[in-house]
């Protein structure tokens, strides 16, 4: 089988870094295109050797050429907005990892989607996209009989909270149960008068150490409690998904999918 080429946009970032080192060991996939932000000091650099493994003879450039089938991007809400206008020109698929995406980032997504093929997830493991259903699945089996708690944690730096995988927690178990993600989640408790009201979704965020990312949902009613839980230890359960997204996704008539699609779920 020729492997599928393609190209990743923040190649010299951490996950470009490790998108191109394990993309070189996966026999079906070629990087065939290895892009950062103009300045980046890395501009120039074999990309192989930049990630640590074998020179690709692919350097890292500031522009997207033609020649990637799919493209997988983990840079910045800005630069997602670019790589999709290329990728649109160039007929390439994406694969999007970017976080912090606003509802007008999602709405360019869109209109990027009728033309070409893209996925976009918040949270590219799939133990965390199993749990995205096994969550919905337990909140509409349980009902507003038992509440629902979700905490995350993660290291010290994350600038952003709560995490963008929490909250695909409670979008999943949302959609499940009717409930709306800006009415009925609570974020954090604090004061005099936080009694717990039926059917909300209490949401919180640990900062702590070097934490990749964990995530926890307990269901609780007087006399049980039900916890699904996620760990991730390594950053490289995100760039595996992201590969294997990719391989799904070239090919795919345009449209929008996401993690699930590639899990059959
Ligand atoms: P990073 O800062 O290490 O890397 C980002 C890279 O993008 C940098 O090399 C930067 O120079 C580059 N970049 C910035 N602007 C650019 C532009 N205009 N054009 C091309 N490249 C540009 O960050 P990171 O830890 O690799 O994370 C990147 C993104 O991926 C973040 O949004 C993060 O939250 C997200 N992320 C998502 C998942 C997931 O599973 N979906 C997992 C981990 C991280």
């Amino acid at each position: 089988m020729t492997p599928i080429p393609i190209a990743i946009h923040g190649a010299a970032g951490r996950m470009g870094q490790r998108l191109v080192a394990l993309a070189t060991e996966d026999a079906e996939l070629r990087v065939a295109g290895a892009v950062d932000r103009a300045g980046c000091p890395e501009l120039g650099r074999d990309a192989g050797t930049l990630a640590g493994v074998k020179p690709l003879g692919v350097n890292v450039a500031d522009k997207l050429d033609g020649t990637a089938k799919v493209v997988i991007d983990f840079t910045t809400p800005a630069a997602t907005r670019v790589v999709l206008e290329a990728c649109v020109k160039n007929g390439a698929a994406l694969v999007i990892g970017t976080t912090c995406l606003t509802p007008d980032d999602h709405k360019f997504i869109d209109a990027a989607a009728k033309k070409i093929a893209v996925l976009q997830a918040p949270n590219m493991s799939l133990g965390v996209n199993l749990l995205f259903a096994l969550a919905a699945q337990v909140a509409k089996q349980l009902g507003d009989d038992y509440d629902i708690e979700i905490v995350e944690s993660h290291h010290r730096f994350k600038k952003d909270a709560p995490s963008g995988t929490a909250l695909g927690i409670a979008q999943a178990i949302c959609d499940a149960t009717g409930k709306d993600i800006v009415k009925d989640v609570v974020h954090g408790r604090h004061g005099d008068d936080t009694t717990r009201k039926r059917g909300e979704i209490g949401m919180h965020a640990l900062r702590v150490g070097d934490v990749v990312g964990d995530h926890t949902v307990t269901f609780g009613a007087p006399g049980e409690r039900l916890e699904l839980s996620h760990y991730a230890s390594t950053r490289d359960v995100f760039a595996r998904g992201a590969l294997r997204a990719a391989k799904w996704l070239a090919g795919k008539k345009p449209g929008r999918y996401q993690m699930k699609d590639v899990l059959g779920l």
